[in-house]
């Protein structure tokens, strides 16, 4: 059991690593690729809703902020839109050169006119609670493609940075808004409470994982194929921070289907929930030299 769970840790260490490293130096094929890799995350705030919420119509992110703090670009473009709606508010909408286009709604003020050639982290505007909006916040859509009535094209914005939680504080202008990494190693040990190296009761067929520096509750979730959320409730957590020795009970049960990230391979995908790159192949129907896509479903379990 013991060298299981060191096992588990140095996995986890060594995935928290090349997570890091993947987002630092932008090597992640796909992301480089398509350059959404480098952009750089819209609003200061928090986050207040996520991509596919009421019954799958809600096609962005909100992020709530202060009224009039700044909105920015998240990557060079030109500005496609830039007018007031009934629904969005306020709103500018940016088509980026690769193909992609972003859209920021609800603001207060529009900085920006169709046709203008906005950089990356210019500010186009800011926030505000115009048009269907019942607070001040900012609504913000990524397509992958052009933006259509339908919404066609809509990506969860989680995609290109990196799944978030309700009531995350998010920092604009950086391309990891949570800035998790650096909290969790901002923390010194000396600040640890007590409660964290006392015994922890571990339930029948749960386990226990030790907190490594500079993990997060999302990477731990990933690695046992748990829901962040599920991770909370069985440890009492009010939110996603978590620290270093901190003991965190893994509620047992397994995932059996895997949502790809933007630079994903089957081979990492694989290592993350222990089985054969062949086993994915079999399962999933697919050959050796197929192409696996942000957003596609893999089933990584057959139980
Ligand atoms: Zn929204």
């Amino acid at each position: 059991m013991v060298v299981d769970y060191i096992r588990r840790i140095l996995i986890v260490s060594l995935l928290a690593l090349c997570v890091s490293l993947l987002f630092w130096s932008g090597s992640a094929a796909h992301a480089e690729e398509s350059g959404i890799s480098t952009w750089v995350f819209p609003a200061d705030g928090y986050i207040t809703d996520h991509y596919g919420t009421r019954g799958g119509n809600h096609k962005g992110m909100d992020i709530g902020g202060e009224h009039g703090s700044p909105v920015y670009s998240v990557d060079e473009g030109v500005v496609s839109k830039s007018y007031y709606s009934s629904s969005y508010g306020h709103v500018v909408f940016v088509k980026h050169p690769n193909g992609y286009e972003t859209v920021y709604g609800h603001l207060h003020e529009r900085a920006v006119s169709e046709g203008q050639a906005v950089g990356k982290g210019e500010k186009i505007g800011e926030m505000g609670n115009t048009g269907r909006s019942t607070g001040t916040h900012l609504h913000f859509e990524v397509h992958n493609g052009e933006w259509t009535e339908h919404k066609d094209h809509a990506i969860d914005p989680y995609l290109v940075f990196g799944e978030g939680e309700t009531g995350q504080t998010v920092f604009a202008k950086e391309h990891d808004p949570y800035q998790v990494r650096e909290v969790a190693l901002k923390i010194n040990e000396a600040q640890q409470p007590s409660f964290l190296t006392s015994g922890i009761k571990v339930p029948n067929e749960n386990e226990l994982h030790v907190v490594a520096k500079g993990e997060t509750l999302w990477g731990i979730s990933q690695v046992y194929g748990v829901s962040t959320s599920q991770l909370m409730k069985q440890n009492g957590l009010g939110d996603s921070t978590i620290i270093s020795g901190q003991q965190l009970i893994i509620p047992s049960g397994k995932k059996s289907v895997h949502l790809v990230k933007p630079g994903e391979t089957l081979f990492g995908i694989a290592r993350l929930y222990n089985v054969s790159v062949d086993d994915l192949l079999v399962w999933n129907e697919v050959q050796k030299d197929d192409p696996i896509i942000p957003a596609q479903e893999l089933i990584v379990n057959k139980d």
